[in-house]
């Protein structure tokens, strides 16, 4: 964009959403411009505020007049920096803070309608006070946005129950690239009227809509809940544990997340205040948390029979169930702790990755050893949402060994992890999303159809590439690059 031009859009931007709606200061863009990995920190030329669906229509339709691209923002906690400019000054930030209203809520309907820039813990709140449940739940939800758990297509420890974001959504409110908006607010369960203009949204990052609002579908509150920390010796064991449970608990398992010894080391050291919750060390770890919405005093009986079976089957070496609500905590604590504890271990470098769960062990063992040949004494701090296939395998630096050395190693480290998951028909990107981290890696990775159907979408719903350039599609591959 030329120079002249700049003066002149924010002129009619600050005219268009007054003071509170614009910050143009160095030091206040500095806010927006941080992520929370510290790996982009380019400052944009403006964030914009704007306080209502006309307003953010009114803001894409000024930007798209002057070819500036819009960055769309919500809680500012996504790990691959699809929230964060690209080119200093070039790009605006559309942050959707203002709107942060729970519209309406319909109790009987078991739905309610929420702005985009709600944080999730204020949406789950609201449900819970009426009685439900919104099940979706990640250690950022404090700060985390329903649009931005929209436009990531979020998953959390409660995906192996209820699904990633996509399945809570029950329409959209969206402004497109034009300042149009798409009125999707439907709370219809059933609606086969054509095509699912949703899902084009839904996990979108931000590249071809700008959602303010979204219809969510909500469950009934458990009435009985059970935690437990179970010891295991071997991922293959781990495998047998998680049919065992599923078999003897059904529908009413919530979340099955896995860590390994080293995870548990560095949290406890991080911890000091923390516990080993079982006698002895075990190599590997799983969370297990059960609930119902059905009232009655059996699920932690149904939880203890299922583990003592794990246990004399020689699936499980050892558990403890908690016995109460603060106990449950200091479990999940453990588990919610490992990323910044991992910081102990010097650098970690970070894959989001899945495979199908029945080759977890294979995955886990061959890539390690790969690993190991390349970068010998490396560690792998394996952990995540195992009943989905969702791995967090995360690498922390060989003890010795200089922080910038095995930084440099991190191409080499990638390609190790991310040749292996497409061997195993996975995913490089399984609950963060692509952003600006892994765009290079989608390109090179991704069947050719795939990304054509990819391109032409965002060519049909963006042709001058307004909203996030250079986020999914890498800048090369995209037809119409940005506008500015
Ligand atoms: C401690 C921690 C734990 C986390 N745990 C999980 C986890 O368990 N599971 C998981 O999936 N993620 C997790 N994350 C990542 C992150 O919290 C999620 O990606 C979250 O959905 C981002 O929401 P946000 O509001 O912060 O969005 P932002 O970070 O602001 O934006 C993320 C992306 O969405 C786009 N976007 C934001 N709002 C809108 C909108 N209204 N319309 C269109 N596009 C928009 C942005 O352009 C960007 O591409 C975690 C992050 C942290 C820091």
């Amino acid at each position: 964009m030329r120079t002249a031009d700049t003066a002149g859009l924010i002129d009619r931007l600050g005219r268009l959403i007054g003071r509170p709606g614009l910050v143009v200061d160095r030091e206040d863009l500095q806010r927006y411009a941080g992520e929370p990995r510290g790996r982009y920190r380019e400052l944009p030329l403006a964030v914009l505020r704007p306080a209502s669906t006309q307003e953010v229509a009114a803001v894409v339709m000024l930007c798209r007049e002057h070819g500036v691209p819009i960055v769309p923002q919500g809680g500012n906690t996504g790990l691959v920096g699809g929230q964060s400019v690209r080119r200093p000054g070039r790009e605006v930030v559309l942050s959707l803070e203002r709107m942060r209203e729970v519209r309406s809520l319909d109790a009987e309907g078991a739905s309610m309608v929420v702005e985009a820039g709600c944080p999730l813990a204020t949406a789950q709140f609201a449900a819970e006070s009426a009685g439900l449940l919104l099940p979706m739940s990640l250690a950022s939800e404090g700060t985390a946005t329903v649009g931005g758990i929209i436009a990531t297509n979020a998953g959390g420890h409660l995906t192996v129950r209820y699904g990633n974001m996509r399945r809570q959504v029950l329409g959209l409110e969206v402004v497109l690239a034009d300042g149009r908006v798409l009125d999707g607010l439907t709370a219809l369960r059933k609606d086969n009227s054509g095509y699912d203009l949703n899902q084009l949204f839904i996990g979108s990052e931000g590249t071809l809509g700008i959602v303010t609002a979204a219809s969510l579908d909500l469950v009934s509150s458990p009435r009985q809940s059970m935690t437990a920390f179970i010891g295991v010796r071997d991922l293959a064991a781990t495998l047998t544990l998680l049919r065992l449970i599923r078999r003897q608990l059904g529908e009413t398992v919530s979340a099955l997340e896995l860590m390994p010894r080293l995870a548990l080391d560095f949290v406890l050291e991080e911890l000091p205040d923390a516990h080993d919750p079982l006698v002895r060390p075990h190599p590997w770890y799983l969370l297990l948390q059960a609930d119902t919405a059905v009232a009655g005093d059996w699920l932690r009986g149904a939880c203890a029979r299922a583990i003592e079976s794990a246990g004399e089957e020689g699936v499980a070496a050892d558990a403890v169930v908690a016995g109460n609500d603060t106990q449950a905590q200091s479990l999940w604590r453990l588990r919610e702790s490992i990323p910044p504890a991992q910081k102990r271990g010097g650098v970690s470098l970070k894959h989001d990755i899945s495979v199908p769960v029945a080759a977890i062990p294979g995955f886990v063992a061959e890539t390690c050893s790969a690993l190991e040949r390349r970068v010998p004494g490396i560690r792998p701090c394996v952990f995540g949402h195992v009943g989905d296939g969702n791995l967090h395998f995360n690498l922390s630096q060989p003890e010795g060994m200089a922080a910038d050395d095995f930084r440099a190693l991190e191409p080499d480290c990638n390609r190790i992890v991310f040749d292996a998951v497409q061997r195993y028909r996975g995913s490089i990107a399984a609950e963060h999303g692509i952003g600006q981290l892994r765009a290079a890696e989608l390109a090179g990775r991704t069947d050719a159809v795939r990304l054509e159907l990819m391109r032409r979408l965002k060519s049909a719903l963006d042709p001058e590439g307004l909203f996030n350039p250079g986020k999914i599609l890498a800048e090369a591959d995209t037809e119409d690059g940005a506008c500015g």
